[in-house]
């Protein structure tokens, strides 16, 4: 059997499916093809301002904010055993959203699958692995996948890779790719706790930075949160017995208040290890074939916009095929305004998140006062708040300026 159909999407992730949703809604026949069902992630996902409008637009907004999620407007960073060093405040946002959404992956990708309901030009298959790439001379024209069992040709004019940070349709597509993986990863535990309300009485997030070390506190609905835990990628999978109750131990002490939930019964069931790791690739196009999301361009999640980067990568690429389709060229050429419009916004967005991870995990005592030392400066100056919460929040991709930074080390008021 041979399958066809105008976009051939590879990866049923964020990136695949709004990029399905987008296509489909403009008239065009897609199919996806997904892979077996990886274990459920239990990790934090926060849906910044920026990602919320997105889905207004996709129209899935409302049935979003019925999904288990907490709304939050404020960010405390705090220094373990010590005080605040300052508190980001998204309510200040001239923003439609001035607040994030915080859930869980599968939450968001219920919602986008839900809406792909009302689009039957869209086929997804379950359980169908890319193995390789079709050709006709050097361009693609789809891909071969084994579905349940047997291989399987999907021909399409365009085939897009949202397959993640590993893309295999990738390394087929013969595009270079420098992974970078980072010293740092996390043990993300879901735990149930109704203390997660700051004096306001909403839910805040909190995130404690200490001398190499950070924990990350996630209200994920009105009764849950999520703890990211800094673990040195090494000895993520090793984690364990003795080990990982020291770590229980060490949150309990950041935050006595957590003790209970994390020794309720099966606490540690829903847990999982996170490696985050940075993707740059050589090029997001080739002939008949784009890349979005992580496979074009993972990020490390300081920053905790990849999949609003992910879907604003399929607003782009949907509109620049509009114009592939109009005059039936799917060339590299023809697909280079998709690159064009985002891979600045994109490497802005590494950069960041790279000083974040750099600056925020530091074990070095010196730097640990620097940063502090930023932070504090960052909390009382309402000028680089206001930066700070847009950069975070998805409406300021512009780079921080040198008196930005200047202000933020303190040197000039
Ligand atoms: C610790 C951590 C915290 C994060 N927090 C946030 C956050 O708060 N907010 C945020 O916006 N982002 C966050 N991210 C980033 C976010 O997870 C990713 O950027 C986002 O999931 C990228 O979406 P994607 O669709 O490109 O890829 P993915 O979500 O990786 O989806 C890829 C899909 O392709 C499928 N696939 C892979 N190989 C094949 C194959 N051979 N054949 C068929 N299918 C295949 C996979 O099974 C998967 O379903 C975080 C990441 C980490 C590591």
């Amino acid at each position: 059997v041979s399958y066809s159909s105008d976009v051939l999407i590879v990866g049923a992730g964020i990136g695949g499916l709004s990029l399905a949703l987008r296509l489909a809604a403009k008239g065009y026949r897609v199919r996806i093809i997904q892979q077996r069902e990886p274990a459920r992630v239990y990790r934090p996902e926060i849906i910044q301002p920026a990602g919320l409008l997105a889905y207004e637009e996709l129209g899935l907004l409302s049935n979003l904010m019925a999904r288990r999620a907490a709304r939050v407007n404020l960010f405390h960073f705090h220094r373990i055993g010590g005080d605040r060093l300052c508190r980001v405040d998204y309510r200040l946002l001239h923003h439609p959203h001035p607040y994030a959404l915080i859930t869980l992956p599968h939450q968001t990708r219920r919602v986008l699958m839900d809406g792909l309901g009302r689009y039957p030009a869209v086929t997804i298959h379950w359980d169908a692995e890319f193995r390789d790439v079709l050709r006709r001379g050097s361009r693609v024209v789809g891909v071969k996948a084994v579905e349940h069992d047997r291989e399987q040709e999907f021909c399409a004019a365009v085939t897009v890779g949202s397959d993640g940070s590993k893309s295999r349709l990738r390394d087929a597509l013969g595009i270079g790719c420098r992974l970078k993986r980072y010293a740092n990863g996390f043990l993300s535990v879901l735990v149930k706790s109704i203390h997660a309300h700051g004096e306001d009485g909403m839910p805040h997030v909190r995130y404690y930075l200490g001398e190499g070390e950070i924990l990350g506190i996630f209200p994920t609905s009105s009764t849950t949160l999520c703890l990211l835990y800094m673990v040195p990628t090494l000895h993520l999978d090793t984690l364990n017995g003795e080990r990982l109750a020291e770590v229980k131990q060490r949150i309990a002490s950041i935050e006595p208040w957590l003790n209970g939930s994390l020794n309720a019964p099966g606490a540690w069931e829903r847990q999982s290890r996170l490696a985050p790791v940075q993707a740059r690739v050589s090029s997001w196009a080739v002939d008949g074939a784009a890349l979005i999301g992580d496979a074009a361009h993972a990020c490390h999640p300081h920053i905790a916009q990849g999949s609003f980067q992910a879907m604003e990568d399929g607003r782009i690429l949907a509109d620049v095929l509009d114009g592939c389709f109009a005059k039936g060229d799917f060339s590299a050429r023809a697909l280079a305004p998709y690159e064009e419009t985002r891979r600045p916004v994109i490497e802005r967005l590494q950069r960041l998140a790279n000083e974040y991870a750099w600056l925020w995990e530091t074990k070095n005592p010196l730097l640990v006062r620097l940063r502090d030392w930023v932070f504090r400066n960052i909390g009382n100056s309402p000028r680089l708040l206001y930066k700070v919460a847009a950069t975070e929040a998805g409406i300021d991709s512009r780079p921080l300026t040198v008196v930005d930074r200047l202000q933020a080390l303190g040197i000039c008021a």
